[in-house]
């Protein structure tokens, strides 16, 4: 194994020893799952909790549902998420894109990179966005990388946010992890998981197991 591939799973090993599994992504439906991950966008995910309920009760976290309402219907039911307009947009272009392509079942039958590019092609959806719909909802091995992963990774020493882009940090996990969505579903859910008990913004080191077992040797 190379030294690269031990730290990575050394990371993975202890976070989720400290943490346990976090179940992620918290959805019952993959179309959850969808919509979970337009909303999420600079938001808390209480809040997103709180808009997907909001939809249920009003019967349209569905295709049809959100097909039938216009934009600024759907923005009043998601208000709680922000950006409450823009996002309703985003959610009708997702629901309309996938119609186009066929629905769920048919793109769950792509190749992952043919998958992500239909996925990019629709106004509002990043990568970032891209990869948790392709890793949570259609569980298609893809590393989800968000400023969570930049700040401990960064942290770590074992790349510079500042430089490297979204894609290189990507294939970085993927070129030294196995091919594994359920280690990719939960890598991940433990850095964000660890970000918010201890690598915040101001970061909480007293405690942190990564610190504790020398793997950050950071100065805070
Ligand atoms: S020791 Fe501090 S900086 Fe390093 S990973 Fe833990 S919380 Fe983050």
């Amino acid at each position: 194994m190379k030294k690269l591939e031990r730290k990575l799973m050394n990371i993975y090993e202890l976070l989720l020893q400290e943490y346990g599994p976090q179940g992620w992504w918290p959805a019952e439906t993959p179309f959850e799952v969808l919509v979970g991950a337009v909303l999420t966008q600079n938001t808390s995910w209480r809040n997103v909790e709180k808009a997907i309920q909001i939809m249920k009760k009003n019967r349209c976290l569905s295709e049809e549902g959100i097909l039938k309402l216009n934009v600024t219907d759907l923005a009043k039911l998601i208000k709680c998420v922000g950006f409450y307009n823009v996002k309703a947009r985003r959610l009708k272009n997702l629901v309309e894109a996938l119609i186009k392509y066929g629905g769920m079942e048919v793109l769950g039958k792509l190749k992952t990179e043919e998958l992500r590019l239909k996925l990019l092609a629709i106004s509002g959806i990043g990568k970032e966005t891209a990869d948790s719909i392709i890793l949570y909802a259609f569980e298609k091995p893809i590393f989800v990388v968000d400023e969570y992963t930049r700040r401990i990774l960064t942290r770590l020493e074992m790349l510079d946010a500042r430089k490297m882009e979204y894609d290189e940090i990507r294939t970085l996990f993927e070129e030294n992890l196995p091919r594994d969505v359920r280690l990719y579903k939960e890598y991940h859910a433990l850095l964000v998981r660890h970000a918010k008990e201890h690598c915040r913004k101001k970061p909480r080191c007293e405690g942190c197991v990564l610190i504790e077992n020398a793997i950050c040797k950071a100065k805070f």
